[in-house]
């Protein structure tokens, strides 16, 4: 389906409004507005009747694709369904209608939200404190590293790098470098795990900490994780663990069990907060006991006499990440998911979400190359070698699910793999749903060996074709020109 812009549909004459001339018929335009501010020339607006505008608007909602119209397997993003009762808590008037400057003693229910899925979070991780300020991911990762490099600091042993496997998300490294670190990359065995030999070879006392991801982008927990952990522990130096993949672990693993000292928690993966789009997100971050004077302000905390409050009198805090008291509203949803699910379900949305990978895994390993041997959790990576040889790439795979109504998984990424693709089904979705997915998947491979121009065409029924991807991003054309 295509959309004209509206410019397109313009007819002159028509309208999409009525309103009573009869009314001001003695006034003139003085009467409202000094002439100065009087526009001299017709303002070039479209000419459209009111079902012109309806259907178009209609039509263009049509066009988004999201988790409430399709499945959408995109690994590393967790696009799990968003229950609706997480809606209705947020928009609840006291908390969608208070303002984050009111006197503390008027929202204390809001501060109570706060202290409480701090406490939830910090018992379901084993942690010791947290903030919820961070708005993302990786404005998480930032805030731990920045609490770390002034812990070190204050210890006086100041340090200069931070290793970090190849398995990591892009954005680990990223944020190493952003706080003035010396990345150290570690390759992963060919099975998929980090080595700890290979971490004690580069382990030394000028390294901060290691930063590692787990479950890894490659789907896989670290089984040598606490032997990882004390090595690195073992030099002074401490470990952030980017836990983005919870979803694999609730309620089986107590990551500070593993050595962790810093951790951050993607709200809008796990806690089923909305995401896509570019936000808002919530990446709150637990942390020990060590790290807890290097809290961003405020922190949220009970004090006597039952009450809530925000505190901002904390000499060693790396100071503010963000205004106000972060993204309330996630915050509120993800508090209202965990309730709801309490301490069994938690635990039951991990053996799904693990289960529904393995499944995937099971019905797909037949026609697609495994990235590595290691037991997926939560997701699922394949690379490019089995379609390799008739010229068909990734790429051509992801555009012709497009077709077959499917949103892409995630491809190319991790990039230690030769054309990954990256399945990460959630637990939210039926066995019918992930059958019907397989289903595509397995026909698409058929077509890449017998009719492989079908899938370099491909997309061929989605509302834009294919595009030339560099010219996109170099020269992306953001309007329409209107003549
Ligand atoms: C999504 C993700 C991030 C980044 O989170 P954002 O909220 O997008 O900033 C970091 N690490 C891992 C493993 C992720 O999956």
């Amino acid at each position: 389906m295509e959309v004209k812009t509206v410019f397109k549909k313009t007819r002159k004459g028509r309208q999409g409004y009525s309103f009573n001339m009869e009314s001001i018929a003695d006034k003139s335009i003085e009467d409202f507005l000094p002439n100065d501010m009087c526009r001299q020339a017709p303002l070039n607006l479209p000419e459209l009747s009111e079902l012109d505008v309806v259907r178009h608007y209609t039509q263009l909602s049509q066009l988004n694709y999201s988790i409430d119209t399709h499945y959408y397997p995109l690994g590393s993003c967790t696009m799990k369904y968003n229950p609706r009762i997480n809606e209705e808590m947020s928009e609840l008037e006291g908390f969608a209608l208070t303002h984050p400057m009111q006197y503390q003693y008027t929202v204390q229910g809001n501060l109570r939200l706060m202290s409480d899925l701090g406490d939830l979070l910090k018992t379901i991780t084993g942690m010791d404190a947290v903030t919820l300020q961070p708005a993302a991911g990786a404005h998480g990762e930032l805030t731990g590293l920045l609490m770390i490099r002034a812990c070190l600091t204050d210890r006086g042993d100041a340090r200069k790098k931070v290793i970090i496997p190849d398995s990591a998300h892009g954005t680990n490294p990223s944020t190493a470098s952003l706080c003035g670190y010396q990345v150290v990359t570690v390759k992963t065995t060919p099975e998929g795990f980090m080595d700890p030999e290979a971490i004690k070879e580069v382990m030394d006392h000028d390294v901060a900490c290691l930063m590692v991801t787990n479950p890894s982008t490659l789907g896989v927990f670290e089984k040598n994780i606490k032997e990882i952990t004390d090595i690195v522990h073992s030099h002074g130096g401490l470990v952030y663990c980017d836990g983005a993949n919870l979803n694999a672990i609730l309620g089986h693993v107590l990551m500070a069990d593993l050595g962790v000292d810093c951790l951050h928690i993607n709200l809008h993966k796990t806690f089923s907060t909305p995401h896509g789009g570019g936000g808002p997100g919530a990446g709150p971050v637990v942390v020990k006991k060590e790290l807890e004077p290097y809290l961003p302000v405020p922190v949220i905390a009970r004090t006597e006499h039952g009450r809530y409050s925000a505190i901002f009198d904390r000499p060693k805090s790396i100071g503010r990440v963000r205004a106000f008291f972060g993204n309330f509203g996630m915050l509120v949803r993800a508090y209202t998911y965990i309730r709801e699910y309490g301490a069994e379900g938690l635990k039951s949305i991990s053996d799904m979400a693990v289960l529904n990978a393995n499944y995937v895994r099971a019905r797909l390993k037949g026609h697609l190359e495994l990235a590595c041997t290691a037991p997926s959790m939560h997701e699922v990576v394949f690379s490019d070698k089995s379609f390799k040889q008739y010229d068909v790439k990734t790429l051509d795979i992801a555009k012709r699910l497009l077709d077959l109504g499917f949103h892409a998984p995630t491809v190319y990424f991790p990039i230690i793999v030769s054309g990954a693709i990256m399945i990460e089904p959630t637990e939210t979705e039926s066995k019918e749903t992930i059958d019907l997915f397989c289903d595509a998947m397995i026909q698409i491979l058929k077509e890449a060996k017998e009719t492989p121009e079908l899938l370099k065409e491909a997309p061929v029924t989605a509302p834009c074709k294919r595009l030339d991807e560099v010219k996109a991003v170099r020269e992306p054309k953001l309007r329409e020109d209107i003549e």
